[in-house]
């Protein structure tokens, strides 16, 4: 048994301090060569090496290494899934072996010496949703490594992963002679003549994750002004067009296979709806028939495009409209393939990309996601839009701007972004570089402190408070579970709606549902049910042209319009609750004891139905959200009929002072400053309390740390968020005393004026 179980947290110590002391000037190979041989003394392990992935050759390469023959540093290459190491980063999982050759994808790399070491443990190192590299460790010793080594091992991965990311950014920025970049295929400022340093920042919204480095693209204009228009050779024939067709076939079904494996609950058909149109013969034949004519494939393509985008776009069907995007994207693909002379299989586009839009649909964001997009940029929308969440769960960063010179600027201008801040910064200078690297490691510190979290939130005067995850697509588990989440608060079903392309089955829910109460193992987790309308539409299931979404068909509304799919949903929620006490399910945008009456009625409808069917299920508690103000004045009798509330901060901000959560120019009267929402929230917690019914909040304020005291002191004790905003939020409660927030919470509630309320906000934590 190796040592590593009492030496893994020094380890572990050893490499943060390696992360906080990157030295930028050594390069990535160099710190990579620092962290193996460190690795490899703390573990007592023969051998330590780091492979990263290169997303052109889809190869991983050995670059550092201690132990092996040094020659093969650089030169060692393993495709997806060849050998052990290769089939841990093709399975994202750790393979821990107590005698590698017994391994069935063992391979024998000659002249590594490699025959001598039995124990083979190999980790993959994974950022977002992209592969990064894997790290393994090998001694003489039969199975010498233990669960403890993998789960240490696991912790350092994910450390690494945040820092060769970081490092790639920093070193292109430092001039891009960082052999990293030819290695991973990023080449990112491709013969970019006009890179000089004049910096701009423009200002925006923070809407999601946080730092990213790219070159501009501008999507929703191809056919305008394509980006790839400079590239077109001259003399292309219809066998370029032949080719052109098939790799882009080649390219969608690789990026669904990609959404398939990374998404399981998106299951997406959108790449497979752009492959049924370029294989429609009105589309595709007729483009055929042009060029046969003797019309350019690159004019045949483009006019091709332009016909579908102006029909589709006239349409009065949403769901038409919708697909101008979707006919655009295919028409940029294939003009950017033809016009492309040598290629291979992988995607041109979007990789390292900061993309710039007037509008993005949910869709593009899980797009744009897969096809490794580094950043994007939205004029206009507001940072509670979904979108923004969809960015969020997807750690995609997404900064919100109104400031419309963005649209003109030139293709592959360099660009730096801040989604926390909201900030958008051209040309980044020096100065601008170092704030990056600065950030940069305050952020490696965060992760690292999402592995100190600790299983209890307590206030400072020691009273126990329950931090929940909001939870939009199931990649997030892994994030609640890493920050100990004490359960979900807040399953956005929805979203696995929106991103595919037809409804999912009652089987496909209830396996969904089931899947994530599995994963959470007895923890608490809230369903809520569909919040369709508003700015998440099904492009599938058009509702008609609403003049005020968030005002029209959404939410229980268009469940209980649409009873087929809301019973459907139900059927799937309570099969799933079988032999699950703690599931429970709630229902958004209540504004009525009439609505929440109608809603549970279906949901007996639905026990009794499957009671007849022989169909084993559970009836889970049933709950609200309290996110209208109507809700707020009836809130006692809401708590009286209900077996439990949760205040969706997020809409009842929106609804109660009429601003606009996606609208930026807004922004400012969107506030939770507002004596109105604070009284509603005060009035309903006390409500709940008075009912003894539970009351938790699940929307972005339960998150904010200056609004923490106020919402403790009106007797919060349960708070569903972002889960990656756990680790900040537990230590911020642990600062907090509740007889000095309640005293807080009662002097924020006497006053009249929101500048008042603001002002005095950060007096909590002044000294007395
Ligand atoms: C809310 O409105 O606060 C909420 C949590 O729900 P959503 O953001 O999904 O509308
Ligand atoms: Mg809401």
């Amino acid at each position: 048994m190796s040592n590593f179980q009492q030496d893994n947290v020094a380890l572990m110590c050893d490499i943060s301090e390696l992360v906080s002391l990157f030295d930028f000037e050594a390069g990535l190979d160099g710190f990579l060569a620092k962290v193996v041989s460190t690795v490899a003394w703390h573990m007592r392990a023969a051998v330590c090496s780091i492979y990263l992935y290169e997303s052109k050759t889809r190869e991983l390469v050995l670059r550092a290494n201690q132990g092996l023959n040094p020659a093969l540093v650089g030169h060692l290459r393993l495709k997806l899934g060849e050998g052990i190491t290769g089939t841990a980063l093709k399975e994202m999982r750790a393979i821990c072996e107590a005698n590698a050759t017994d391994h069935p994808a063992y391979k024998h790399i000659p002249g590594s010496n490699e025959e001598a070491y039995l124990s083979f443990l190999a980790v993959p190192i994974q950022r977002k949703m992209n592969p990064v590299g894997v790290i393994v460790v090998q001694d003489p010793q039969w199975n010498y490594f233990n669960p403890n080594d993998v789960q240490a091992l696991r912790v350092i991965s994910s450390q690494l992963a945040a820092v060769i990311e970081n490092a790639h950014l920093l070193l292109r920025l430092h001039g891009g002679a960082d052999s990293a970049d030819s290695a991973l295929g990023h080449d990112l400022f491709p013969g970019d003549p006009g890179f000089e340093v004049g910096t701009h920042c423009i200002r925006g919204q923070g809407a999601a994750g946080r730092m990213a480095m790219g070159l501009s693209t501008r999507i929703g204009q191809y056919l305008s002004q394509n980006p790839a228009d400079h590239l077109c050779p001259l003399g292309l024939t219809e066998a370029d067009f032949d080719r052109a067709i098939q790799l882009t076939e080649r390219q969608l079904m690789d990026l669904q296979a990609r959404l398939e494996d990374k998404l399981q609950d998106a299951a997406s058909m959108i790449f497979g709806a752009h492959v049924l149109m370029l294989k429609d013969d009105a589309f595709s034949g007729e483009i055929r028939q042009n060029i046969r004519s003797g019309v350019s494939p690159w004019n045949a393509i483009l006019n091709q495009v332009r016909h579908y985008s102006n029909l589709f776009g006239q349409s009065s069907n949403p769901a038409l409209r919708e697909k101008v995007l979707d006919v655009e994207d295919l028409g940029h693909r294939l003009l950017y393939n033809l016009a492309t002379p040598s290629f291979d299989n992988a995607s041109p586009d979007y990789t390292g990309q900061i993309i710039i839009a007037e509008e993005f649909l949910p869709s593009d964001i899980l797009k744009l996601a897969a096809e490794g997009a580094a950043g994007l940029v939205l004029l206009g929308g507001g940072q509670y839009s979904h979108v923004a969440i969809l960015a969020n769960a997807l750690q995609v960063p997404l900064v919100i701007v109104s400031d419309r010179r963005l649209l003109n600027l030139p293709e592959n201008t360099p660009l730096l972004l801040d989604g926390k801040e909201g900030q958008v910064v051209i040309r980044p200078g020096p100065d601008a570089i170092k704030t990056m690297q600065e950030i940069i490691r305050a952020l490696v510190d965060s992760e690292r402190l999402a592995d100190e979290v600790l299983p209890v939130t307590r206030t400072r005067d020691n009273v126990e408070v329950q931090l929940m995850a909001n939870l939009n697509l199931v990649t997030e588990l892994d994030v609640a579970l890493r920050v100990k989440a004490n359960g979900i608060g807040l399953y956005r079903t929805e979203f696995p709606f929106i991103v595919r392309n037809t409804f999912p089955t009652e089987e496909e829910q209830y396996h969904g549902y089931r899947s994530v109460l599995q994963r959470m193992d007895g923890r608490p987790v809230v369903f809520r049910t569909l919040d369709i309308g508003g700015d998440k539409a099904l492009s599938y299931f058009p509702v008609g042209h609403e003049n005020n979404p968030f005002l029209g068909l959404r939410a229980l509304r268009f469940t209980l319009r649409n009873p087929e799919i809301f019973k459907q949903q139900l059927r799937a929620l309570f099969r799933a609750a079988a032999g699950h006490p703690e599931a429970k399910v709630m229902f958004p945008m209540v504004a009525s004891l009439d609505e929440f009456m109608g809603a549970r009625d279906l949901a007996y409808q639905c026990c009794d139905e499957l009671a007849r069917e022989g169909i084993v299920h559970r009836l889970p508690a049933l709950g609200l959200m309290v996110e209208l103000p109507a809700a707020v004045m009836i809130a006692d009798e809401l708590a009286a009929a209900a077996d439990f509330l949760s205040i969706g901060s997020n809409d009842l901000i929106q609804y109660m002072l009429a601003a606009d959560r996606t609208n930026d120019e807004v922004a400012a009267w969107y506030s939770p400053h507002h004596p109105a929402v604070l009284r509603a929230l005060q009035r309903i917690v006390t409500v709940a309390e008075q009912a003894d019914k539970s009351v938790s909040i699940c929307g972005n304020l339960g998150a904010d740390p200056s609004m923490l005291p106020f919402l403790l002191g009106i007797g919060l004790r349960v708070f569903s968020l972002d889960p990656m905003q756990i680790p900040a939020v537990q230590r911020r409660i642990a600062e907090i005393d509740l007889t000095r927030a309640r005293a807080f919470a009662t002097k924020l509630l006497g006053l009249g004026r929101i500048s008042d309320i603001a002002d005095a906000i950060p007096s909590f934590d002044r000294p007395e």
